[in-house]
C-alpha cells in the first residue's frame, strides 16, 4: 500500500487566513491594523484580533475579535510557503482522496494570485504531482494524470480547456463554444461509485508524459525535452494560458469576468500496480471563487442581477454545504449540495464520506485585503470562514 499520509486534521475542513501586502500605490495609512497576524505567521490554532482603529477617517473605534483558524499567513508570506502547509493535502489525492482548496475573498484581496499566480498552488500542485508520479513510476505504480478547467457563470458550466471559444455579446453563453460548437455541459453524480462527471468536458493528459517528439495537447509541439520540470513547465504555462485566453473571450464586453465567476481546476489521479492488482483514484479541485463582495450588492440590474443572484446562491450554498458538513453526525442526505450548480460539481470532494466510503477533504484559503475602506468585506470574509470552520 502507498505510504498513508498522516493529516493533522481536526475533521476534514481546514481553514487558512492570508492577509496580502499593500501593493505599490496603496498608501499605509489606509491600512488596517491586524495586530497579532505577523506575529502569529504560519503557526497553528490562531487568533485574528481584528480591527482596527479607524483613525484615518478621524473615527475611533477599537473593536476586537477573535477568529480561531488553522493558520494565519501575515502579509510577509510568499505563494511556496502556502503550498507547503497545502502538501499533505495533495498527497492524500495520491493515495486516492478526493480534494478541494478554496479560494474565498473579495475581489482585489489575492485569490487568483495564489492560486494561479508564480509558485502558486496550481503550478505547485501539478510540479509536485508530476515529480511523484515519476517516483511512483520507478516503484511499480503507473499513474494517469488528467485536466480540466472549467468556469461557473451564472449557474452555467464552460469549459475553459476548449478551443478558443468565439461568440458575441447576447450570444446564449448556456453551454461553452469550441470551435462554432456549441455544447452543454451537464453534471452527472453517480451516487454508487460517489463520481461527479461534467458532460463534454475537455480533459487534457498530463501523465505519463509523451514521447520526447510528441504532441502536447492542445497541440504544442515538445522538442528533445526529457528532464519533468520542463516538461511541467510547458504543462502549467499551456494549461493557464488556453484558460486565460478562453476567459478572456468570454470577457470581451463584460471585462473582469473573473470576478464573476467561479473557476475549477481539476485533476484526476488514477493509479495501477502491476504486482499487486491495487489501484486508487483521487481528484483534486483547485477553485478560484468570484469575488466574495457580489454577495451583498443590491439594487443591479438585468445581467448584473442576473450575475449577483448566481454568486449569491452558489458561495451561501457552499457555506451551508461546508457548515452542515462540519456539523453532520452520520447523515449525509441532508446536505444542501443540489442547491448550486459549484456544490453539486464539487459533490464528492467537499469533505466528509461518501455513499462509497471514500474520504474528501476541504481546505478553505480566506484571502482578505490590508485595505481600511475594505475592512467591512475582511470582515465578511472573516465570519464565512468562522462559520465554515
Ligand atoms: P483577486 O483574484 O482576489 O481579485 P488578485 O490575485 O488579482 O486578486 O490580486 C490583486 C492584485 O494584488 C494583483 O495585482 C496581484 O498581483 C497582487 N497581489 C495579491 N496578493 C499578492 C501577494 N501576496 N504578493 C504580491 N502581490 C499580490
Ligand atoms: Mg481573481
Amino acid at each position: 500500500k502507498l505510504n498513508a499520509t498522516i493529516l493533522e486534521l481536526r475533521g476534514n475542513i481546514r481553514v487558512f487566513v492570508r492577509l496580502r501586502p499593500l501593493l505599490a500605490g496603496e498608501e499605509d495609512p489606509a491600512k488596517v491594523d491586524y495586530p497579532d497576524v505577523d506575529s502569529l505567521d504560519g503557526g497553528k490554532e490562531m487568533v485574528v484580533h481584528a480591527p482596527m482603529t479607524f483613525s484615518a477617517t478621524g473615527k475611533e473605534r477599537n473593536e476586537k475579535h477573535n477568529y480561531g483558524f488553522d493558520r494565519v499567513f501575515s502579509p510577509a508570506t510568499a505563494n511556496g510557503q502556502v503550498f507547503d502547509d497545502c502538501r499533505d493535502l495533495i498527497q492524500s489525492v495520491i493515495d486516492g482522496y478526493n480534494v478541494s482548496i478554496l479560494s474565498y475573498g473579495q475581489t482585489g484581496s489575492g485569490k487568483t494570485y495564489g492560486m494561479s499566480g508564480p509558485n502558486g498552488i496550481i503550478p505547485s500542485a501539478i510540479a509536485m504531482l508530476l515529480a511523484e508520479m515519476h517516483r511512483l513510476d520507478e516503484k511499480g505504480w503507473q499513474y494517469n494524470v488528467a485536466a480540466s478547467f472549467v468556469e461557473v457563470y451564472n449557474e452555467t458550466i464552460n469549459d475553459l480547456l476548449g478551443d478558443a471559444k468565439t461568440w458575441d455579446e447576447g450570444d446564449d453563453l448556456s453551454g461553452s463554444v469550441r470551435g462554432k460548437r456549441k455544447e452543454k455541459h451537464e453534471i452527472h453524480h453517480d451516487p454508487i461509485s460517489g463520481k461527479t462527471t461534467v458532460t463534454n468536458l475537455s480533459s487534457v493528459s498530463l501523465w505519463p508524459p509523451p514521447e520526447n517528439d510528441g504532441q502536447w495537447p492542445p497541440a504544442a509541439k515538445i522538442t528533445g525535452e526529457t528532464n519533468t520540470e520542463s516538461y511541467t513547465e510547458k504543462a502549467v504555462n499551456q494549461l493557464l494560458d488556453t484558460a486565460a485566453k478562453n476567459r478572456r473571450v468570454a470577457a470581451t464586453k463584460s471585462n473582469e469576468r473573473s470576478s464573476r465567476s467561479h473557476s475549477i481546476f481539476v485533476l484526476t489521479l488514477r493509479g495501477r500496480c502491476e504486482a499487486t492488482g491495487e489501484s486508487s483514484e483521487g481528484v483534486l479541485n483547485l477553485v478560484d471563487l468570484a469575488g466574495s463582495e457580489r454577495l451583498k450588492q443590491s439594487g443591479a440590474e438585468g445581467n448584473r442581477a442576473k450575475e449577483t443572484a448566481a454568486i449569491n446562491k452558489s458561495l451561501s450554498s457552499l457555506g451551508d454545504v461546508i457548515a452542515a458538513l462540519g456539523n453532520k453526525k452520520g447523515d449525509e442526505s441532508h446536505i444542501p449540495y443540489r442547491n448550486s450548480k459549484l456544490t453539486y460539481l464539487l459533490q464528492s470532494s467537499l469533505g466528509g464520506t461518501a455513499a462509497n466510503g471514500k474520504s474528501s477533504r476541504t481546505l478553505m484559503l480566506l484571502h482578505l485585503s490590508p485595505l481600511q475602506a475594505h475592512w467591512q468585506e475582511s470582515r465578511s470574509s472573516l465570519l464565512f470562514g468562522s462559520k465554515v470552520h
